[in-house]
């Protein structure tokens, strides 16, 4: 494993300071589901989990967590899959895009992709989590904290 790995006990994500002001409007790839994100995410983060991957297609996925009462869908009901106990995954059910992640863990938020804002440069990550189920050959040059599972949920 990654000698920069930290363990799970660490302090949760740092403050989101990036991204304090406006409303963020997103969305699938054909159109038929828009959402919008009253303000600033909790945090933001790059997951490395293997379900994830099947899910999204992609070796590495980027979400931001909200309150859940901050999330509406604005356009267009997202279909739903139980792809755990206790975790509901969000998508378009006309072209199949991710949308959403939702957990009994976390029951007070929903994690959005960051990429599919229509704005995501604002964004910006601040964590890797799940590096221990990174896949081998997906190397990231950066200085962002990288844990193993998740780091504290306080
Ligand atoms: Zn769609
Ligand atoms: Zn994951």
């Amino acid at each position: 494993m990654d000698a920069r790995v930290k363990p799970a006990q660490d302090a949760r994500f740092g403050v989101m300071r990036a991204m304090s002001q406006g409303i963020g409007n997103g969305g699938c790839l054909c159109g038929a589901i828009r959402f919008q994100a009253d303000g600033a995410p909790t945090w933001v983060a790059h997951c490395h989990c293997g379900t994830c991957r099947r899910a999204t297609g992609a070796p590495v996925t980027t979400y931001a967590g909200f309150p859940r009462d901050r999330v509406r869908f604005v356009k267009g009901t997202p279909r739903t899959f139980a792809s755990s106990p206790g975790v509901t995954r969000s998508f378009c059910g006309g072209c199949g895009t991710p949308l959403a992640y939702a957990s009994e863990r976390w029951p007070d938020e929903i994690h959005l992709f960051v990429v599919s804002f229509d704005d995501a440069t604002a964004l910006r990550p601040q964590a890797h989590v799940n590096m221990a189920e990174q896949m081998p050959w997906l190397t990231i040059h950066d200085d962002l904290p990288r844990y193993a599972t998740f780091p504290n949920s306080a």
